[in-house]
């Protein structure tokens, strides 16, 4: 006996996104007679996640844990008398073809399985991934699974499963037609220039003390959306006062780096694990000089350094079924004064929300693997 299903591939795309039809054949063979009471075939959505905790007296480890995101099925074949699955259909050994047609859905449909004090909210579902860590393991799947159901105590269903994967559509884009406003997040490098203040012990030559350090400006659209395949959209500021620059006489950008910071979330009865990985946009290195105009304390470091770099295809952020994905945006940079012979570092970060482009119409990249730490 053999089950086997085929996916007929009505696109180029070889995955699937929300709504869209799966449609495909079942073929059971068999060489004996066969009773059957019926065919059925599922779509559906898993999380799975397992942890180990390396330490006895951490908090509480939860081990593994599976959730049914969703499930769909369609009868394909059903014994003619058979309205209580208790009669079936004798086969003749041969080859039986059934086709199948099941639609995805665009949200998670798990709120009947989940008790009253821990049920899920309906969201959009998560797209297909695996995350692999020392101590943590998560994957969000999706299948379909034929059953061929043999009536009988001693006998065994007959089942078959194939891997689909799913990206969900992306939520309609209301803004982006806007010109968009920008947000701006300051950091200042204050603590570091009185840090070298206090050092006078070494003999070293330090800045004198000031009102004002230098600040750090990182601007980004409003709306903190990025976009998969669009360029980086950012404007970096540095305003050092006057009386700073005097004193340190030239800086130089020595750094820059520009990554993605992905938070990884699953919460499991009340017990929350994380995981953190980094993906770098853009990184330089190398002497810049802050070259100020005598009326201005500010120096707009040029957007060249990273305006042709886009974002790459990753994961989309959601949160669902107790499983969230969030991303940051972190820029950091380094100031070097020849007066003081000192790098500075500065590092800020802003959260984000990525968003997927419109991806449907054409064969997508791989998803770009990121670092985890
Ligand atoms: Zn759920």
């Amino acid at each position: 006996m053999g089950l086997t299903i085929i996916i007929s591939k009505p696109h180029l795309r070889t995955w699937f996104t929300s709504l869209d039809q799966i449609c495909g054949t079942v073929v059971f063979t068999n060489k004996r007679p066969v009773n059957v009471a019926n065919i059925v075939v599922y779509v559906e959505g898993h999380l799975r996640t397992s942890t180990k905790s390396h330490n006895v007296h951490q908090e509480i480890p939860f081990s593994a844990y599976e959730h049914a995101l969703f499930c769909r099925r369609s009868i394909v074949f059903q014994s003619n008398d058979n309205p209580t699955g208790k009669s079936c259909t004798l086969f003749a050994p041969g080859t039986h073809i059934y086709q199948f047609n099941l639609g995805m859905p665009l949200f998670t449909c798990c709120c009947t399985s989940q008790s009253m004090n821990n049920r899920h909210i309906q969201s959009t579902l998560p797209p297909s991934f695996e995350l692999v860590s020392e101590s943590l393991k998560i994957s969000v799947s999706y299948r379909i699974r034929a059953v061929v159901d043999r009536p009988g105590l001693l006998r065994c269903n007959l089942t078959s499963t194939r891997a689909v994967e799913f990206r969900p559509l992306p939520p309609p884009d209301l803004g982006s037609l806007q010109r968009p406003r920008y947000l701006k997040v300051t950091k200042d490098l204050g603590d570091q220039i009185l840090e070298q203040k206090e050092d006078n012990a070494t003999g070293e030559r330090n800045p004198p003390p000031y009102d004002t350090a230098i600040l750090f400006e990182v601007s980004i659209p409003e709306s903190r959306i990025i976009r998969v395949g669009d360029r980086l959209d950012l404007g970096i500021t540095v305003f050092v006062p006057h009386k700073l620059r005097k004193a340190l006489a030239t800086i130089w950008l020595e750094s820059l780096a520009i990554r993605l910071r992905s938070t990884t979330m699953i919460t499991v009865e009340c017990a929350t694990r994380a995981h953190i990985g980094y993906l770098d946009l853009c990184k330089t290195q190398g002497l810049l000089p802050l070259e100020f105009s005598n009326a201005c304390e500010r120096f707009e470091v040029p957007s060249e350094l990273w305006r042709n770099h886009v974002y790459p295809l990753i994961l989309p952020s959601f949160a669902s079924c107790g499983i969230q994905r969030q991303y940051a945006l972190e820029i950091a940079a380094g100031f070097f004064s020849p007066t003081t012979n000192k790098v500075y570092t500065v590092r800020t970060s802003v959260d984000v929300a990525v968003k997927n482009a419109d991806f449907c119409a054409e064969t997508p990249p791989e998803y770009t693997v990121e670092e985890g730490r």
